[in-house]
């Protein structure tokens, strides 16, 4: 036996026991000759005293100790002095004098410190991510992770769901990104394709009758390297056959507000319900559809005050088809010119052409460029429109919609932070629903599935898919926390005629749509129940929880923000001789030539 105890276990009570510890040394300390070692493994620290005048040879022998060796530790357990007790540390009453230390194994000088959180470059972190997992603050987001997915399994088995596993050699399931193919050895020339979600075969385990499915689902999806993304991520994969929509989304919601509650009780959850705000709603209030609803700050549509306001720069772009749209920021009228500047310049960055302001100082001094411009009765107008007060900063972004939308969304998410609205104990989810359910490509001058082929358009617009695509809503929903979608999902096509249309309206001929999908399609025509579900992602949602900046902070092993492996150094050339064997010859691109 390496240890009795865990070092997270002793408590006064236990004063009196000789027991057996077994971790790394966290820290050591030499107090004139006597030694302290803080003995850590995953439950906790323990204190060890190593006294000279108790043995001699244990004194030498913890000279050489350094951090993140490892020793057992056999000793009695004594209360610690009263003035060198911890409060802040659960073994901080007792302290174990050791009798006998074994060194179990040496470790080497390390990349980073352990004991201490610093800013390490992460690539140095991901190549020693055994030592980097081994720092506090990761173990407590492996813990967290591990808390909310066996949270998910209880409460879903609790709600007659099964849990199933699906291949991971499959063939493509498109969810808008490029495949990771596999080649077979077997069957020289043909690939399988790593499933960019288990889609299709949740919804095939509904035609077998499983009724209720769900899996941590591994994800893999090649796309280019933007932002938070990792070419496998987890999903909590679910399908549930005869539901409707909010008879998913109710559970859903259950389900996340009991984890949030039992998970992360020191988190406030701001909606209970949660909202449910329409696409069209949410884009016209926060610029975008996955809003942090913790703020205000919404957006103001002025296109109709713009028409004809005398500002030229407005009336421009409502003339060419644009819109007209501000917020209001509340406390920031002290913003000085150099302030206001470094915002213009922020805005052109995300595309616009630039940031028109109005500023009311705290003593009601109101200064724009462009209110000599307006007539005072638009003014006042303007400001009424705005709800302007003392100290206000209103901000006005006037260009292309999608533009206004996207540039006010960030601002409005950038000055939240700047004013400390977006408080990390706040979990603010709220349910988005009624979007488009094609949106139309420029590139590719088709239609395309906003959320992906197999979401059932709405009963009420069934009718407008011969008419007038642009106009169907999908019975898709997104769930929503804090400036983050975190899961997406909708009720299904669940008829074969039905889906032939939506493939080809997304411009698959039915050649490819039967070469790629027959296995679904064929499944509709034998009884297959109406089905519907939905997919949070993992990663993502425990990022949010542990309050860290990115998913790969909460995933064990990821990969870096180029998409490699950089612990293992993948991907790698192959070994020689296992080319051959798939078939396979590489064609590298010609080396970029120099400009
Ligand atoms: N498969 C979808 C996704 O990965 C989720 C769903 O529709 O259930 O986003």
């Amino acid at each position: 036996m390496y240890k009795t105890q865990t070092c997270g276990e002793l408590r006064i009570s236990d004063v009196g026991k000789t027991v057996i510890l077994a971790g790394w040394v966290h820290r050591y300390r030499d107090h004139g000759g006597v030694y302290f070692i803080d003995l850590r493994d995953r439950f906790g620290l323990t204190q060890v005293v190593i006294n000279p005048e108790l043995s001699q040879d244990l004194a030498n022998l913890v000279q050489d100790v350094r951090v993140e060796w490892v020793l057992q530790v056999t000793g009695e357990v004594k209360p610690r002095p009263a003035e060198a007790a911890n409060e802040n540390l659960v073994t901080g009453a007792i302290e174990v004098h050791a009798e006998k230390v074994t060194v179990l194994n040496t470790c080497k000088p390390l990349p980073f410190s352990i004991n201490k959180e610093e800013n390490t470059d992460e690539l140095i972190r991901l190549k020693y991510r055994f030592l980097d997992l081994r720092r506090e603050r990761l173990q407590q987001n492996l813990e967290l992770r591990h808390r909310v997915i066996k949270y998910m399994r209880d409460f879903l088995d609790d709600h007659g769901f099964l849990e199933i596993e699906t291949p991971i050699l499959f063939k493509t399931t498109p969810e808008g990104a490029r495949d990771y193919l596999v080649p077979s050895r077997i069957y020289p020339g043909q690939f399988y394709a790593l499933p960019q979600s288990p889609q299709q075969l949740k919804q095939l385990l509904q035609v077998a009758g499983v009724e209720r499915y769900f899996q941590i689902a591994r994800c893999f999806r090649d796309e280019d390297q933007r932002g938070d993304r990792q070419p496998e991520f987890t999903q909590l994969d679910m399908e549930m056959s005869f539901v409707e929509r909010d008879d998913v989304l109710d559970l859903v919601e259950e389900l996340f507000t009991t984890l949030c509650a039992k998970v992360v009780p020191e988190k406030e959850i701001v909606f209970k319900p949660w909202p449910k705000i329409t696409y069209q709603d949410a884009m016209d209030r926060f610029g975008k559809d996955a809003p942090d609803m913790r703020f205000g700050m919404e957006l103001v549509d002025l296109t109709d005050f713009a028409k004809g306001c005398g500002f030229s720069v407005f009336e421009n772009a409502v003339e060419s088809g644009g819109n007209v749209r501000a917020i209001n920021a509340k406390t920031l009228g002290s913003y000085t010119r150099k302030q206001l500047d470094e915002l213009t310049e922020q805005a052109k960055l995300w595309g616009a052409k630039g940031l028109a302001y109005v500023k009311i100082a705290p003593d009601g001094e109101e200064s724009s460029p462009f209110k000599k411009f307006l007539s005072a009765e638009k003014w006042d107008a303007l400001l009424r429109l705005l709800d302007a007060e003392k100290g206000d900063l209103l901000l006005f972004v006037a260009d292309k919609k999608a533009v206004v939308y996207d540039c006010l969304a960030r601002l409005r998410v950038l000055l939240g932070d700047r004013l400390g609205l977006r408080d990390p104990n706040k979990l603010a989810f709220c349910w988005i629903v009624d979007f488009p359910l094609f949106e139309w490509s420029e590139d590719e001058q088709r239609w395309d599935a906003t959320h992906h082929a197999f979401t059932r358009p709405v009963k009420a617009d069934m009718e407008l898919l011969d008419t007038d695509p642009g106009k169907v809503r999908g019975a898709q929903y997104d769930m929503v926390l804090n400036n983050y979608e975190v899961a997406s999902g909708s009720i299904r096509i669940h008829e074969r005629a039905l889906q032939e249309k939506v493939f080809s309206l997304i411009g698959l001929s039915p050649e490819i749509a039967r070469e790629r999908f027959h296995q679904i399609m064929d499944a509709f025509e034998y009884g297959a129940p109406p089905h519907g579900g939905i997919a949070p992602g993992i990663d993502r949602f425990v990022m949010i929880l542990a309050n860290e900046p990115n998913i790969r902070e909460v995933i064990a092993f990821p990969k870096s923000n180029a998409a490699r492996d950089v612990m293992s150094d993948a991907p790698s050339e192959p070994m020689p001789g296992q080319l051959e064997e798939l078939h396979l010859k590489v064609v590298l691109p010609e080396p970029k030539k120099q400009a």
